[in-house]
């Protein structure tokens, strides 16, 4: 039955916000307000339902602020965001008896844990009639839209793309709805519905958030001015500016792209009109998100599986010292340092970083890509499962269309390459900030009186190196040889 009966004209309709928490170019929220019928807000923090993976310390910071941000959007349009926790097939179930509810709106999801949750609240919902209306609006094609001639998903970024492209511009985002009629909600909750304790996503002892919150604002508001500032500024840079890593070259757009406060299409709206390299190269960078979730939603094993099963025999060392010396930016290898420093001081890392320092991890330190991937999880504010995985893979060379596991980055060229000046290394690990650009990536090959002039103790303000670059190097291409021999 059409939700557009007219005997079911009174009755509301639930629009279920995920990883989509905007107002414009929301195809669900459109199409509901577009019914005519009285509109339910609602976010469910659920972490039972179906396995989904529970998010990490920095995304619960972030989903504060977001639900937040979109609760005063609804509360300035006369309506309000209403927040559970618990198992989505009950609560939403429990919502649409009290509300009586006559359909469902939210976007496809395409993680299969996702998608197993959702399929848990549609048979629900069935048992009460509840129509599901279902909307494509987190991705600029579903990834059933692109495939092979032969009807199999790309196994390479560079094919995948072009045929992507080949498909045509998408379409045209949605502007903000004007204005949305709203079910008046109750002030009271039966017991069985468990509000969203909001406050408690926020880390307390100890307050970890302070450099996110100097650096970030959640929501859509946000997300659009850094997306108009980076048109405006950085994108006719953004070829190089991007790699630069002292500079802001990029856009910063990532964890509005991971919580919907931006959606793709805007973004691709905002520079489909750009001709160029830099333009051509950032709308790749969106294309390389795509391809991300494209890999997950066919490999759904992505977070925990090699994609290459020869790497299932690799034999990687368990130290929880190194991983430990990795997490706190204290390896002794400055721009590996600044990096994991950067994330663990602002929720984010520039991606040239992100490279180095998962290299170092699962080659030079012969840990499992997992452990890095789970620290990244835990700590980005752009934590996405599939970006998270596939970029993990690619730099441990397990995955497709990965980088071979015996290419491994040198962290010194890295710093000739993209640091030379010593910059970013010197932001982030401010006890080296007086040895030069030549010196500052290597200072256990300065001599005593070079390191005595920049105020360094090696072992004591900073760490001697914990892995030796040629040694480590050595050992990961020997326990790559390993896995050839037993195969
Ligand atoms: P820009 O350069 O401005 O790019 C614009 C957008 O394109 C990004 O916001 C992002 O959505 C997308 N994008 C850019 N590079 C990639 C890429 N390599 N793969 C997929 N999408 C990309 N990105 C995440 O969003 N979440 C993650 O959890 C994540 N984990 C990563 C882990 C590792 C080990 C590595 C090497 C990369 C990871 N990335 C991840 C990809 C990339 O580092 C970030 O998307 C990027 O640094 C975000 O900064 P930006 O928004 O300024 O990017």
């Amino acid at each position: 039955m059409s939700p557009h009966a007219s005997t079911d004209r009174e009755k509301p309709v639930i629009v279920w916000f995920r990883d989509d928490l905007r107002l414009a170019d929301h195809p669900a929220l459109h199409d509901a307000i577009d019914s005519g019928r009285p509109v339910i807000a609602v976010y469910v923090l659920d972490e039972e339902t179906g396995g989904v993976r529970p998010l990490g310390g920095a995304a619960r910071w972030w989903l504060h602020g977001a639900l937040a941000a979109l609760r005063a959007q609804l509360n300035d349009m006369g309506g309000t965001l209403l927040t559970f926790a618990g198992p989505a097939p009950e609560t939403l179930d429990r919502l649409a008896d009290i509300s009586g509810a006559g359909a469902l709106y939210c976007h496809y999801r395409y993680q299969k844990e996702a998608r197993d949750q959702d399929s848990a609240v549609f048979d629900r919902l069935a048992g009460r009639r509840v129509e599901i209306v279902q909307r494509h609006g987190t991705l600029l094609r579903a990834p059933d839209a692109v495939r092979t001639k032969t009807g199999t998903p790309y196994r390479v970024f560079g094919a995948y793309w072009k045929a992507a492209v080949k498909l045509g511009p998408p379409p045209r985002p949605l502007a903000a709805p004007g204005r949305i009629r709203f079910w008046s909600s109750p002030t009271h909750w039966p017991k069985t519905m468990r509000p969203l304790d909001e406050d408690a996503l926020l880390p307390r002892k100890p307050n970890w958030a302070g450099g996110l919150e100097a650096d970030w604002t959640p929501g859509e508001a946000a997300g659009r001015e850094i997306l108009r500032d980076f048109v405006t500024h950085a994108l006719a840079h953004y070829d190089t500016g991007r790699n630069e890593m002292a500079a802001e070259g990029s856009s910063r757009l990532s964890p509005y792209l991971r919580f919907g406060h931006v959606s793709p299409r805007q973004v691709w709206d905002a520079v489909s009109h750009i001709k160029g390299t830099d333009a051509e190269v950032f709308r790749g960078e969106i294309g390389w998100r795509e391809f991300a979730w494209n890999t997950l939603y066919h490999a759904p094993d992505l977070p925990h599986r090699n994609l290459k099963p020869r790497f299932d025999i690799m034999r990687w060392r368990r130290d929880e010292g190194d991983v430990r010396a990795w997490q706190q930016g204290r390896t002794g290898i400055p721009i590996v340092d600044a990096g994991m420093r950067q994330l663990w001081e602002t929720g984010w890392m520039h991606n040239r970083a992100r490279m180095i320092t998962a290299s170092l991890l699962v080659k030079h330190l012969l840990i499992d890509w997992r452990v890095g991937e789970a620290w990244f999880w835990d700590t980005l504010v752009d934590a996405d499962p599939a970006n998270n995985a596939v970029n993990w893979q690619w730099v441990a060379g397990t995955g497709i269309e990965a980088t071979p596991f015996f290419r491994v980055f040198s962290p010194l060229r890295q710093c000739e390459r993209f640091d030379p000046d010593g910059d970013y290394m010197r932001r982030w690990v401010p006890e080296l900030a007086k040895l030069t650009g030549k010196e500052i990536p290597a200072p256990w090959t300065l001599s005593q009186q070079s390191l005595r002039q920049a105020g360094v103790t090696l072992g004591k303000t900073y760490p001697e190196p914990i892995v030796d670059l040629d040694g480590g190097r050595q050992r990961a291409l020997d326990a790559l040889k390993a896995t050839a021999r037993t195969r």
